[in-house]
């Protein structure tokens, strides 16, 4: 029997009934500017001022929003997105008063582009920038980071959880090193929050980005922490909203939407992470029983709902179209339609090796998913990876002829 199954939650996720409904009233009758003095202005301040409260108990910041000062928003600055949160935290702080003149940013090779690209348009503009090693399960190199640290080092950004493996890194950690050479810690957890415990202040996280439509919250506004006293430049100039670092009108009831999915994710984390953790090993199972498959990531410690793989002798988009008919819906890492020929700057950095590579699919399971659903994703990909090889040039007898698969490569 044909299902629907909805396997890229590390895409996005569906909204959440409970974001839907809180969302609803400032999507109908309370449409006030939360500027705007009148009661229905005000009314939107206060709701918002009440999100900003609820996201900074969920990440225990210490000063949510700036009660002393009319509720000006504090360590909670509300965006429009994680890619958003990203440029803002890395531009912002190297632009910042608090980066006092350094000039030195160290971050990893396998951040998402919002970190990876924004850190290339600052060295175009006189910035340097150290991208450190991973290992093969993706783990940043910890005596790298260590060694690159020196007095011009202003700010280090290191992604909480990877998107594409799932591997966390040990945050707490890298912030203690980055704090030793008086440098400022960031990290991208846009993957980590909601499915992960995260506590800003006992990993001594100093900014923070995270983005709602990854924890069943709505798609396009997310959050930056910032500690008390990290000072950053504006990344939007205007109207002075957000600490004036974002100007334009707030998003209200994406900004309520993101506060009730998040509160909703953080309560019963355990019990929900560990229903999870349990539909994922049930799929990494059936799936490694598929000839010359490979895991890819750290096994154990990793995003509960997040599994890798690559096939040998597959190509990952001609596997995501055919899962697509069988109503799978999964991620690759590689992208030979973009025409770029390369698999992602993730797989690489593993250094799995090219031929393999290509042959890449992520199923990233979220609370929605059943055993049913795990028992159809393995049958369907078991099927469409055999029919798949079956019509390979480099799948002979039985296995992958791996010196035509070179070839084939080869650029
Ligand atoms: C999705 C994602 C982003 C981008 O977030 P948007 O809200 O889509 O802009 C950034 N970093 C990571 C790790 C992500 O998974």
């Amino acid at each position: 029997m044909k299902r629907f199954v909805y396997a890229d939650n590390a895409a996005t996720t569906p909204l959440s009934d409970t974001a839907f409904e809180a969302m609803k009233p400032w999507l109908t009758e309370f449409y006030g500017n939360p500027s705007s003095l009148y009661r229905i202005g005000r009314q939107a301040k206060e709701a918002l001022n009440e999100a900003r409260e609820t996201v900074g108990k969920c990440l225990n910041a210490a000063e949510p929003v700036n009660v002393a000062n009319d509720y000006k928003p504090g360590e909670i600055v509300f965006t429009g997105g994680g890619s958003q949160a990203d440029n803002l935290a890395i531009r912002g702080f190297m632009h910042g008063p608090g980066a006092k003149g350094r000039k030195h940013i160290i971050t990893s090779k396998i951040e998402h582009h919002a970190v990876l690209y924004t850190c290339e348009a600052l060295e175009k503009e006189g910035f340097r920038v150290t991208y450190l090693d991973v290992d093969k399960q993706g783990h940043v190199d910890l005596e790298q980071l260590k060694n690159e640290l020196s007095e011009d080092t202003a700010l280090v950004t290191i992604m909480a959880a990877n998107n594409e493996i799932g591997t966390i890194q040990p945050i707490a950690e890298i912030a203690a090193l980055a704090h030793a050479a008086g440098a400022v810690f960031h990290t991208d957890a846009v993957q980590a929050v909601g499915h992960m415990h995260i506590d800003v202040q006992a990993m001594g996280i100093d900014m923070l980005s995270l983005s709602a439509h990854k924890f069943r919250g709505p798609r396009g506004v997310g959050v930056l922490y910032v500690k008390k006293g990290v000072a950053l430049a504006p990344l939007i100039y205007g109207g002075g909203q957000e600490r004036g670092l974002i100007s334009g009108t707030e998003n209200t009831a994406g900004c309520i939407g993101l506060a009730a999915a998040l509160k909703e994710a953080v309560e019963g984390l355990d019990e929900k992470m560990a229903y999870v953790k349990k539909l994922n090993d049930r799929l990494v199972e059936g799936i490694m029983k598929i000839p010359y498959t490979h895991y890819t990531g750290d096994p154990v410690n990793r995003l509960p709902g997040t599994a890798s793989f690559v096939f040998e002798a597959i190509e990952g988009e001609g596997l995501l179209l055919r899962l697509d008919s069988e109503g799978v819906c999964g991620s690759t890492g590689s992208a030979c339609s973009t025409g770029s020929l390369d698999p992602s700057h993730v797989l690489m950095a593993i250094g799995l090796p090219h031929e393999i590579a290509h042959g890449s699919l992520r199923l990233t399971l979220g609370e929605q998913n059943t055993e049913e659903d795990v028992d159809y994703i393995i049958e369907a990909v078991t099927k469409v990876v055999a029919g798949l090889r079956a019509l390979s040039p480099v799948w002979e007898n039985g296995k992958p002829n791996l010196t035509a698969a070179s070839n084939l490569h080869a650029h």
